[in-house]
């Protein structure tokens, strides 16, 4: 009966329950083609909704419906049960199949971490090896912070999941985004090409491609409709294709028939590698490559690894920035391992042959030398974040991102030097020293009372945990607290022997204040030192006069 609609939000709400149960919401399937190879390489699982009163439902308008409606996280997992059904399906029969690609709505982490452990629970119910199912991301799932959606990729890569990053290419922002989020395929949306290609939006498609191989990330174009897009496309190096050229979303047993005509394209295995780098644009300063280059990513360079030297071929602007060079590329290009110390360069090294062992990004710390004209010379703490992104010959060639941490390891020095000497010092004198902050009573102990007392980073309300836990004995007790109160009224000094610990062991107690600009006592440094052979008995009769203030 019933007119050919779009479902209202509440009608939405109210049928999809059944609408899951009675297969009017069901799933349909993709293929993605090597076009050049003309094997199949995946799929892609696509929700459909035949509504029996109102006909088919477009995943455009209603997907929004269920995200609002909260019931996205239910009907994505059931899209996932129903691939792992399917995979399961093949399996049990023999029937070879290919990864199949999932998508993940934002809402899905939003507003539930249980994501990852759902999709668990239910791969692992149907036993399917993980490289069998692939999880696409879209780029506003970074939206309101790429912390959360971090962790979730960090999470599913943990597993070993592959993650596409779905509709790549809808604005220059993503690239931004590459940075900071690990995807391992990347999907270029060809619908905002609105059929141009050549020209400008095929300039910026083709360095987007040429970037995301910098980035050694595999492309899937998806919408190519003709044979032209997809010529074009493998042209420039994307080979994958998802488009009505070679299928719509079809019907699961529709897609079994049309995956048992095709050849299947070996699992995809890691990030592949460029050997092609140094042809054409790449080194080219004036192309397009090189402005996404300089504009859209941190600092960054390419450099190569050939019998034990490197040389820089490529820095962008920001890399000459961040080691304080003066914008000549030449200061920059200068970094060879000559420029770091034995250690520097070793560990630099060391970190290259990971690189090309494990075709990972692989980090290192190293110091360099650099000298320029405005500040002289220099030392600068480099972290570099490398990868492989080619080989040519006996030549690597590596893609590194870089950040100039000088400052924050000279503090780190700087503090861990302070501590040693002053541990050093506590522990040559045989005392314990703390920290006692005036206006919030609260006292941070030395790494010796930490130690050797079990003591925490800070204790509050200083001193009454010390005479609750019985280390400073009830008959000082009072003395001890009202020594606190005197700091706070300006004391700058005090001393006095006190027995200390359940033991009873003399120590000469020892309190100098510190006071701000104003003239406010705001901190005080105590200190206790064993007493050795010292009569406690004698003490405790002269007590009272032990306290003396300066
Ligand atoms: P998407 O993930 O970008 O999916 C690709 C869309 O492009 C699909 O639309 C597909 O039918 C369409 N398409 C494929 N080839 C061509 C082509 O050659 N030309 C044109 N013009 N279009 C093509 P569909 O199935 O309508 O899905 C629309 C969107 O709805 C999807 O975009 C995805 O964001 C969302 N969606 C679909 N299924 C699910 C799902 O199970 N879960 C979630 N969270 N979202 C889904
Ligand atoms: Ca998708
Ligand atoms: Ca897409």
């Amino acid at each position: 009966m019933g007119d050919k609609r779009q479902l209202t939000f509440d009608e939405i709400k109210e049928k999809f329950p059944d609408a899951l149960k009675n297969g009017n919401i069901y799933v349909c399937y993709q293929a993605q083609i090597n076009h050049v190879t003309g094997r199949l390489a995946g799929a892609e699982a696509l929700m459909r909704w035949e509504d029996p009163d109102h006909g088919p439902q477009y995943p455009a308008d209603f997907i929004p419906f269920l995200e609002q409606a909260d019931l996205i996280f239910k009907a994505d997992l059931f899209v996932f049960r129903e691939v792992c059904a399917l995979q399961n399906y093949c399996r049990n029969r023999n029937i070879p199949l290919v990864p199949i690609s999932v998508n993940m709505s934002r809402y899905d982490i939003y507003n539930n971490n249980q994501y990852v452990e759902e999709i668990e629970k239910i791969r692992r119910e149907y036993g399917i090896p993980v490289d069998m199912l692939r999880i696409e991301i879209t780029e506003s799932s970074a939206i309101g912070g790429t912390k959360l959606i971090t962790s979730v990729l960090e999470h599913l890569h943990q597993i070993g999941y592959v993650v596409e990053m779905d509709d790549f290419g809808a604005g220059y922002s993503s690239l931004n985004i590459l940075k900071d989020l690990n995807v391992d395929i990347i999907k270029l949306d060809m619908n905002f090409l609105n059929g141009e290609i050549g020209g400008r939006g095929g300039t910026i498609i083709s360095s987007m491609v040429q970037m995301t191989k910098w980035l050694n990330t595999p492309v899937i174009a998806e919408g190519v409709e003709t044979l032209e897009q997809a010529d074009y496309m493998s042209s420039i190096g994307c080979y994958y294709i998802q488009g009505y050229l070679y299928s719509k979303p079809i019907k699961r047993t529709e897609f079994l028939e049309l995956a048992g005509k095709y050849d299947h394209e070996p699992q995809y295995s890691g990030k592949g590698l460029l050997n092609d780098i140094d042809s054409g644009k790449f080194w080219n300063p004036d192309s397009m490559e090189t402005l996404l280059f300089n504009n859209f990513v941190g600092p960054a360079a390419i450099f190569t690894y050939e019998n034990g030297k490197i040389e820089f071929m490529r820095v962008n602007t920001k890399f000459v920035k961040e080691i304080g060079a003066e914008a000549v590329d030449k200061t920059a290009l200068n970094i060879g391992l000559e420029q770091m110390d034995e250690t520097g360069s070793k560990i630099y090294e060391q970190t290259i042959k990971k690189a090309i062992e494990t075709r990972e990004e692989e980090e290192c710390e190293t110091w360099i030398d650099v000298s320029s004209r405005c500040c002289g010379d220099d030392r600068l703490c480099i972290r570099s974040h490398m990868r492989l992104i080619g080989t040519a010959g006996d030549q690597y060639i590596f893609y590194v991102r870089i950040r100039n941490i000088t400052a924050e390891r000279l503090q780190y020095i700087y503090l861990e030097d302070n501590e040693k000497k002053f541990r050093m010092a506590i522990e040559q004198n045989n005392a314990f020293a703390w920290e006692y902050d005036i206006a919030t009573k609260k006292m941070r102990p030395c790494s010796r009372c930490r130690r050797e007392l079990g003591l925490p980073e800070v204790l509050e309300n200083y001193p009454e945990p010390m005479i609750e836990n019985g280390f400073f004995p009830a008959e000082s007790a009072d003395m001890y607290r009202r020594w606190h109160k005197e700091l706070a009224e300006g004391k700058d000094h005090l001393e006095a022997i006190i027995p200390l610990t359940e033991d009873r062991i003399p120590f000469i107690v020892r309190y100098t204040a510190e006071f701000d600009e104003a003239g406010r006592p705001y901190k005080a440094y105590g200190s206790a030192t064993e007493v050795k052979g010292y009569n406690m008995a004698w003490h405790k009769s002269n007590s009272s006069n032990n306290d003396k203030g300066k």
